[in-house]
């Protein structure tokens, strides 16, 4: 339904561009800011401006920044010598979730889906190889989700450092095929890191 007033209707077509919200949703969001103080919806607006305009990727493994380098790359009491490779940074919020993980991550940006014109060359792949071998890395657990696309990625990623010493691992099999890490729960994601297989 459209509405007779366009600001509201405006916003309430903003936050339908979000994941999970529908016009209903929409519309209590659009209730609940118009309940809010001046000063709250200008924190708000100002924030949500800055988020946009101040976080962008860790020049080193991908993630969102702040600066150059993420909290994680730049935390000294991570495991050296062990990488977590993922699909997209959000995936890495999935992991830290799960509580047990101790090394770093790398954000590949997707996944090789030939269909979809996605290649290698689209991926995070050469920093990748870069980092194996400036950083010491003996393992990379190749979390991408489990798809086609994710099995063939983590495929790629095993053959390419095939004969180089790294130890390429995914984790086990507690995570239903065709799924998305976002929808496991954290104690199936922990025990599947914990027990990884060799690919
Ligand atoms: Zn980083």
């Amino acid at each position: 339904m459209k509405h007779e007033l366009p600001l509201l209707q405006a916003l309430i077509d903003h936050f339908r561009k979000l994941p999970g919200v529908g016009e209903k949703t929409a519309r209590r969001l659009v209730f609940a800011v118009l309940d809010m103080e001046d000063g709250e919806v200008r924190d708000f607006a100002e924030t949500l401006q800055q988020v946009k305009e101040n976080i962008g990727f860790c020049k080193r493994c991908g993630n969102y920044a702040e600066s150059e380098i993420c909290g994680i790359c730049s935390d000294k009491a991570r495991a050296e010598g062990l990488l977590c490779v993922v699909e997209r940074p959000s995936d890495i919020y999935i992991l830290e979730g799960s509580g047990n993980f101790r090394g770093r991550y790398h954000v590949l940006h997707g996944v090789l889906s030939p269909l979809d014109g996605v290649g290698p060359e689209d991926l995070n792949l050469d920093s990748l190889k870069t980092r194996v071998d400036e950083e010491g890395i003996t393992e990379l657990i190749i979390a991408t989700n489990p798809s086609i696309e994710g099995d063939t990625t983590s495929l790629y990623i095993s053959k390419m450092f095939s004969g180089e010493g790294v130890r390429v691992t995914r984790p086990a099999r507690g995570i239903p095929l065709g799924s998305s890490l976002e929808f496991v729960d954290r104690g199936t994601i922990s025990k599947a890191l914990e027990s990884r297989e060799e690919i």
